[in-house]
Parts: C-alpha cells; sequence; structure tokens
C-alpha cells in the first residue's frame, strides 16, 4: 500500500469490516498471536508547561512529587513481581527540578532490574539522548500531540513545548543517538484525527528512510471526554480508532503498535487483534501510584483498570501468548 491508498482509506474509502479483515490478516502474518505487555513508571509530575489536556500542566493545582531513587527502585521491584520486563519510566518537563542527570541515575538502577527500559520524557538533545543510551535506556516515545501548527499552539499556550520543530525532531534525535525503538504518535482528540493520520504516517516514512537501523513503533492514546476537564474538540469514536488502526497496519506491516490502558478494557479486547503489538496493564498515571500508594496527581485516569494478571488471562482467552519479554541488550 502507498500513501495515496492510505489516505482514500482514511477518508472512508473501504468497508471498515473489510479493512478489519487484512488489518488482521497482516498483523498476524508479521508478529503472529503475541502482546508484548510493559508497564508505565511515573517518577516525577513536575511540569513548567501548560498543556490545556493535561493533568501535570504547571496550573493544574495537583500535588507534585518526584520520587527518589530508593522510591523509584521501591515501586519498580513491585512491577517486576507482577511479571514486567520491559518498563516505560515517564516524567513531566521540568528541567531544573528533574535534570538529565536524576533520569541517568534512575536508569542505571532500573536497567539493573528490567530487560528493557524506555522513557517518555522532555525532548533531549542528541547528546541528552547518548547519555540516557549510555545508561542503558533502548526506547524512546515522543508524541507529537498534534501536527496540526494552529492546534498545537493553541494547546501549548506557553513553555517549552511550544517549540513544535524541537519535538517533530526529538524521533530523528533519538535515533541518531542509538536509540533502538523509537515512538510516535498524537493524542487524539486535539484536531482531525485523519489530517493527523496521514501527517504521522509521512513522519514515520521520513523517518524509516533515514534512519533504517532504528525500529519505529506508533501508539494511539486517545483523550477520553469522560475524564478530563479539557473539551474534546474533535472528539474520535471507536470505528474511526479502528479504522486508524487498520489503515496504518496496511501501511506499515512490520511496525509495532501500543495500545495504553487509557482505553476501556472492553474496547481493548475487541481492537487488539487488527493491529495491535503492546499493551500496558495495571498502570498507575502518578508518581509513587504502586507500591507506595501515593496521592500525588494523575496525568490523566486509566479506562481499563484490570490488573496484569486479569489482561493477561483475557489475552489467553483469545488466543494470544502475553509476552513480558522479548529482547534483551547482548552482553559485551
Ligand atoms: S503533556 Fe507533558 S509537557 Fe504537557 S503538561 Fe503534561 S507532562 Fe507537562
Amino acid at each position: 500500500m502507498n500513501l495515496r491508498d492510505f489516505k482514500k482509506i482514511i477518508y472512508g474509502e473501504r468497508e471498515l469490516s473489510e479493512l478489519m479483515v487484512s488489518a488482521r490478516k497482516e498483523t498476524l502474518k508479521h508478529f503472529g498471536r503475541t502482546i508484548q505487555l510493559y508497564a508505565p513508571l511515573y517518577i516525577s509530575n513536575e511540569c513548567v508547561n501548560s498543556c490545556v489536556y493535561c493533568g501535570f500542566n504547571r496550573c493544574s493545582g495537583i500535588k507534585r512529587s518526584t520520587l527518589t531513587i530508593e522510591q523509584i527502585i521501591g515501586e519498580a521491584k513491585h512491577l517486576l513481581s507482577e511479571g514486567f520486563q520491559h518498563l516505560l519510566l515517564l516524567t513531566g518537563e521540568d528541567q531544573v527540578k528533574v535534570p538529565v542527570g536524576y533520569i541517568r541515575e534512575a536508569a542505571v538502577e532500573l536497567k539493573k532490574m528490567f530487560t528493557s527500559l524506555s522513557i517518555e520524557i522532555y525532548p533531549l538533545t542528541e547528546e541528552g539522548y547518548k547519555t540516557l543510551v549510555d545508561a542503558g535506556v533502548d526506547g524512546l516515545t515522543i508524541y507529537q500531540e498534534t501536527y496540526h501548527r494552529p492546534t498545537y499552539q493553541a494547546v501549548h499556550p506557553d513553555g517549552p513545548k511550544r517549540d513544535y520543530g524541537w519535538r517533530f525532531a526529538s524521533p530523528a534525535r533519538g535515533a541518531r543517538a542509538g536509540i533502538r525503538k523509537v515512538g510516535l504518535g498524537f493524542l487524539l482528540g486535539l484536531y482531525d484525527w485523519r489530517f493527523e493520520a496521514v501527517q504521522l504516517a509521512e513522519h514515520l516514512q521520513s523517518l524509516l528512510k533515514n534512519y533504517w537501523q532504528t525500529q519505529f513503533q506508533v501508539s494511539f492514546p486517545r483523550i477520553n471526554p469522560a475524564e478530563t476537564a479539557y473539551q474534546v474538540k474533535h472528539p474520535v469514536g471507536d470505528d474511526d480508532f479502528l479504522r486508524l488502526v487498520c489503515a496504518l497496519r496496511l501501511l506499515f506491516p512490520e511496525i509495532g503498535f501500543a495500545l495504553s490502558t487509557r482505553e476501556r478494557a472492553a474496547f481493548r479486547d475487541r481492537i487488539f487483534q487488527f493491529g495491535i503489538t503492546q499493551m500496558s496493564a495495571g498502570s498507575k498515571t502518578s508518581p509513587g501510584g504502586y507500591a507506595l500508594a501515593q496521592k500525588s496527581g494523575k496525568q490523566f485516569e486509566i479506562a481499563d483498570a484490570r490488573t496484569p494478571r486479569e489482561v493477561s488471562r483475557a489475552l489467553r482467552r483469545s488466543g494470544y501468548e502475553p509476552v513480558w519479554k522479548d529482547w534483551e541488550r547482548e552482553l559485551g
């Protein structure tokens, strides 16, 4: 499939039922009946930005917290006991209170415990990413949020995140720094998802062409109107969401797709076979939300509150194998 066919699908040319059959077939061909499970670990909710859709924005009045290294290890031990081997470490954006050195220190400790360690933090320079690669980080997730520039400026009224170009170029800087796996995405609900899908596809195609040694993946974070104070301007319905996943699967048959607990359990159980390759489970979206049971502010409410074991059982019931570990750094 080429970009022209992709656009036709996005704009509704083929029946959804027909797309689902093709997308499922492609997914089975390249990934089999497996879903990798991962867990997010928020280590800080400090943020100097005011993204209007986010619970961490600097005006939100939430309780702020940054975990100590000992607390991070405590949280990580809890996730390890649940069976996770893939960890996603997250922060807001505050380079003074949450400097790269602190993230590096956390990464060094976490890398001793987990097979794969990814980050979803503020954009770094290439050197900054290299520092974290040296500490053991092998994955980077950075969403553009929206590829529509006027919307981007409107939803990021101030703070360093207003710089569209700096964020847009982050996946490329991460790839140049040697990060093994780089994840992209946009926040579904900020602008017309069809426009966003085409821009994302072009962004990804250009990255694949220039950084062929890097694995890329796509995530599908959707703002849940019922769980945020933000008034969603462009709600994305379940069928459109499914069309997006299927269309991207047909355009990028070998790219991994991640689905978070922002989505309802029933929807996750329905959609995963049409392109998803990774799912988070049992997620907490505040620092210290697992073993510490801290009451600091959350980034967003999760919709699938099942435990990792429950998600794992649901996958098995559908004939899929939950994968807790699918990669290990070669020992030098
Ligand atoms: S989306 Fe990220 S940068 Fe924006 S307010 Fe939330 S944590 Fe901060």
